[in-house]
C-alpha cells in the first residue's frame, strides 16, 4: 500500500517542516526526489541524507526559470516526472488591519503564484508519464484548513489557501476534460508542530491573549484540535504518499482534511 516505487517526485519547499518529511517518506515509499527550497544548505543536507535517489535544486517558487530547471532536472537525472507536491508556502499572522500590501503581494506570490507556475511548467513531464501510468501522475498541493473556513489569525492567509483548494479542482476538472492522465488533489493540515506552526501561536499569543506567552497559545490551539494533540510533519506526509500513490487512483479534484477533527465541528 501507498507504494511510490518507479515514481519521480518534485517536492518545493522541501528544506524543512513538512515538505523535508514528505521527502523522507516518499523516499521510504520508493520514490526517486527532486528537493527544491530557498535554503541550500539544508535543502542538499536533507537530499543527501536521503542518498543517490535524491537531488536538490534551488527553487523559488515565484520564478518561471527555476520550475523550468527543476523539471528538466528531473527529466534529465531520473528518467521523468511522475509526482509534483507544491508545499512551499508562508504564513504572516497579520491582521487586514496590520497587513501591508506588501505583505499580501508576497503571500499571493508564494502561496498562489508559485503553485499556478509549479502546474504548468511539471505539467508537460508529468503528461508524458502519466500516459503509461496505470493511475496517471499526480500533482499535490499543500492547502490548510484555513483554505477551507476562514481564520482569524491571517486572513489573507486564508484567502491564499481558498485560492489554491479551488486551483486544484480546477486543474482537475481541466486535465480531465482534456484527457490528460494527470490527477491534482489537496491536503489540508490542521495546526503542525513546524517553523510555521511556531509561527502560528506567536500569532495567537497577540491576537487572542495579547501577551508574548507562546506556551499558553500553543496549548489553546491544542484544545482546538478534538484528537487532543497538535499535528506533526509526518501525519501531513502520510497523507501526501498517500495522494501520490496509486491507491489514490480514483481521486482527483479532491481535499484530504487532516486536522484532528478540528473542523468537524
Ligand atoms: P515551513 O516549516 O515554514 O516550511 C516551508 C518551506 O518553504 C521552508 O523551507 C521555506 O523556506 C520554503 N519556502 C518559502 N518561500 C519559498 C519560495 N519562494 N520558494 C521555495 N521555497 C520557499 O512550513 P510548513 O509548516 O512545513 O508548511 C508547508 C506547507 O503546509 C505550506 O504551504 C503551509 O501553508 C502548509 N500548511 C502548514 C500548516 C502548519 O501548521 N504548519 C498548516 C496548514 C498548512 P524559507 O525558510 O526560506 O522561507
Amino acid at each position: 500500500m501507498n507504494r511510490l516505487d518507479g515514481k519521480v517526485a518534485l517536492i518545493s519547499g522541501a528544506a524543512r517542516g513538512i515538505g523535508a518529511e514528505t521527502a523522507r517518506l516518499m523516499a521510504k515509499a520508493g520514490a526517486k526526489l527532486v528537493l527544491g527550497d530557498l535554503l541550500d544548505e539544508r535543502g542538499r543536507e536533507i537530499a543527501q541524507a536521503i542518498g543517490a535517489t535524491a537531488r536538490y535544486v534551488h527553487l523559488d517558487v515565484t520564478r518561471e526559470a527555476d520550475w523550468q530547471a527543476a523539471a528538466t532536472l528531473a527529466v534529465g537525472v531520473f528518467g521523468g516526472l511522475d509526482i509534483l507536491v507544491n508545499n512551499a508556502g508562508i504564513f504572516t499572522g497579520r491582521s487586514i488591519e496590520e497587513a501591508t500590501l506588501e505583505d499580501w503581494n508576497r503571500l499571493v506570490a508564494i502561496n498562489m503564484t508559485g503553485v499556478f507556475l509549479g502546474t504548468k511548467l511539471a505539467l508537460p513531464a508529468l503528461r508524458e508519464r502519466g500516459k503509461a501510468s496505470p493511475h496517471g501522475s499526480a500533482i499535490v498541493n499543500l492547502a490548510s484548513i484555513a483554505g477551507l473556513v476562514g481564520s482569524q489569525l491571517d486572513p489573507l492567509y486564508s484567502m491564499t489557501k481558498g485560492g489554491v483548494t479551488l486551483f486544484t479542482k480546477s486543474a482537475a476538472l481541466e486535465f480531465g476534460r482534456k484527457g490528460y492522465r494527470v490527477r491534482v488533489n489537496s491536503i489540508h493540515p490542521g495546526v503542525i508542530e513546524t517553523d510555521m506552526g511556531a509561527q502560528t501561536f506567536v500569532a495567537r499569543a497577540r491576537a487572542h491573549l495579547g501577551s508574548n506567552d507562546v506556551a499558553a497559545a500553543k496549548e489553546i490551539s491544542r484544545s482546538t484540535h478534538p484528537i487532543g494533540r497538535l499535528g506533526t510533519p509526518e501525519d501531513i506526509a502520510k497523507g501526501i504518499v498517500f495522494l501520490a500513490s496509486d491507491d489514490a487512483g480514483f481521486m482527483t479534484g479532491a481535499g484530504l482534511v487532516v486536522d484532528g477533527g478540528l473542523t468537524a465541528q
